[in-house]
């Protein structure tokens, strides 16, 4: 709240901030009823692989305000990190996501991938918390991805790393996600035990205007090749993109040319599909 003061005295502005300060405070508020009033889901959006096939699932989570309909999560997502009201959320969203992975098959789905906060993951007894939620749905620990993004690089090497091997022993998948967009630091990740770096959407997004663009991915795409680790490029919106990223090695996908983020209703007959055609021998791409 310091920084927020500090910005108002320099802008000289300090009614409308008061206004946001309000309204954040409100909206912290009904996030936290949110939670036991069933305003909150979570809506599922398929990757692919170079086959077409769908591969791994991302949970995103979603907010249906009584009054306001639908918040994004870019807005509720960093007002519940704010406070603890993050763990809550998250804890409910993977055991959500458990409860999915106990119930279809893996040959329907192989894998769901969930996002958490640092300020979750850094949180004492999470590692804990995990293995408790996988044994009390009895999930192989390999279906399940946690995507962090490059804010758990900020304090260098310490604690969430050791964090991240842990989790590993137990067998989970860990993913990088928005790659390129934060504090990214070569040394550092090569250091950290990731099976997945995900290309942040937005260079994927002018992959065929901006050259710049391009050369980051071709190099993104390249170094993890070396350092082993698979990349999914995120918000493939069109064929051109597509082809791009195959030319260059990319063998995982998600984006809007394939699927967007769809209720659960939706994916089960999604993927109950898939698995017939997959079954017959069919290529689906
Ligand atoms: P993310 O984890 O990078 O998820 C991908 C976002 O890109 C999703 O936005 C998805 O709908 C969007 N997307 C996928 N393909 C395309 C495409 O082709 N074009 C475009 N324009 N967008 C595409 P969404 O669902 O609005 O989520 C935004 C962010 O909110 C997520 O980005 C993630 O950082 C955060 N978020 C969502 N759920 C959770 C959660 O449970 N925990 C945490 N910590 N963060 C979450
Ligand atoms: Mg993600
Ligand atoms: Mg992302
Ligand atoms: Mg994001």
């Amino acid at each position: 709240q310091a920084k927020v003061k500090g910005r108002a005295q320099v802008c000289g502005y300090e009614p409308s901030m008061q206004t946001q300060i309000t309204w954040r405070l409100e909206m912290e508020q009904a996030l936290r009823s949110a939670l036991t009033e069933d305003q909150l889901f979570a809506q599922y959006q398929p990757q692919l692989d170079q086959n077409g096939r769908i591969f791994g699932v991302e949970a995103l989570m979603r907010w249906q305000h009584p009054v306001h309909g639908w918040i994004s999560p870019e807005v509720f997502i960093a007002i519940a990190e704010e406070s603890d009201l993050i763990v809550e959320l998250e804890t409910w969203m993977l055991d959500s996501c458990c409860e999915l992975l106990a119930r279809l098959p893996a040959e329907m789905l192989p894998r769901l991938s969930v996002n958490i906060s640092v300020r979750h993951f850094t949180q004492p007894g999470f590692v804990e918390g995990v293995t408790w939620v996988l044994g009390t749905h009895g999930i192989d620990p390999s279906r399940l991805t946690i995507e962090l993004t490059e804010s758990i690089m900020i304090d260098g090497l310490g604690e969430a790393v050791d964090r991240m091997h842990q989790l590993k022993r137990l067998g989970l998948n860990l993913a990088l996600d928005d790659f390129g967009t934060g504090f990214s630091s070569l040394t550092y990740l090569k250091c950290l035990p990731l099976d997945e770096l995900k290309i942040d959407r937005s260079f994927v997004s002018d992959l065929d205007s901006d050259s710049n663009d391009a050369a980051i991915v071709e190099t993104i795409l390249a170094m993890a090749q070396h350092l082993g680790i698979e990349v999914v490029a995120e918000g493939v919106e069109n064929e051109a993109q597509l082809d791009f990223l195959l030319a260059r090695g990319c063998r995982r996908f998600q984006g809007y040319h394939f699927h967007r983020p769809m209720a659960i209703e939706l994916l089960e007959q999604l993927l109950s599909r898939s698995q017939e055609s997959a079954g017959s021998g069919q290529i689906t791409d």
